[in-house]
């Protein structure tokens, strides 16, 4: 039988986006992350990072930095009593027109592959229309959660989107809510 999964963006979805993190010091979960990907793992579903860091092409980074601050962040899960099945990240520069970065599906097909994964029950959650429209081009449901203090600014753009998420959520625990209550 094939995996649900939830695909989660990283900065301005799990943790505050200090825009190109680069210390696993300034890693900072938001509320109500940990209950709720514990919630949806208690759930069945398999809990899948999945986030554009163009930090590393940009030379702001190194690779090794990264690992640090995913080791940081499994760390934070753990302590919900949480295992992330896995994370996924582009290092490449906009520029570079690569397959992998979002909105660009090949990181999600990556992860679809390696974990045996049906799209057509699984869910998109991020703060950004181009996780949303990652999420629409792979066949996943998708929810949009944008940042606090970005919110306003999101909303009042949505004739602009391009993509319509299935639901917008005020805040991540909705996000988890809404995806239990309209399983796909
Ligand atoms: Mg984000
Ligand atoms: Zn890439």
């Amino acid at each position: 039988m094939k995996n649900r999964a939830i695909f989660i963006d990283r900065d301005g979805t799990i943790n505050l986006d200090v825009h190109y993190l680069d210390d696993p010091d300034k890693f900072e979960m938001y509320p109500g992350v940990g209950e709720g990907v514990k919630k949806l793992k208690d759930s069945g579903f398999k809990v899948i990072v999945i986030t554009n860091q163009s930090g590393i092409a940009r030379g702001y980074f190194t690779e090794k930095q990264l690992s640090d601050i995913h080791e940081r962040m499994k760390k934070e899960f753990q302590e919900f009593d949480v295992m992330l099945d896995g994370i996924y990240y582009c290092p490449h520069h906009p520029d570079d027109n690569c397959n992998c970065r979002k909105p660009n599906t090949g990181l999600f097909e990556k992860a679809i592959r390696e974990h045996n994964i049906d799209v057509k029950k699984s869910y998109m959650l991020g703060d950004k229309i181009l996780d949303v429209g990652a999420g629409k081009k792979i066949g996943a449901r998708t929810v949009l959660v944008p940042e606090p203090n970005m919110r306003e600014e999101i909303l009042s753009k949505k004739k602009e989107w391009g993509y319509n998420p299935d639901y917008t959520a005020d805040d991540f625990m909705g996000a988890v809510k809404w995806i239990l209550r309209n399983l796909a």
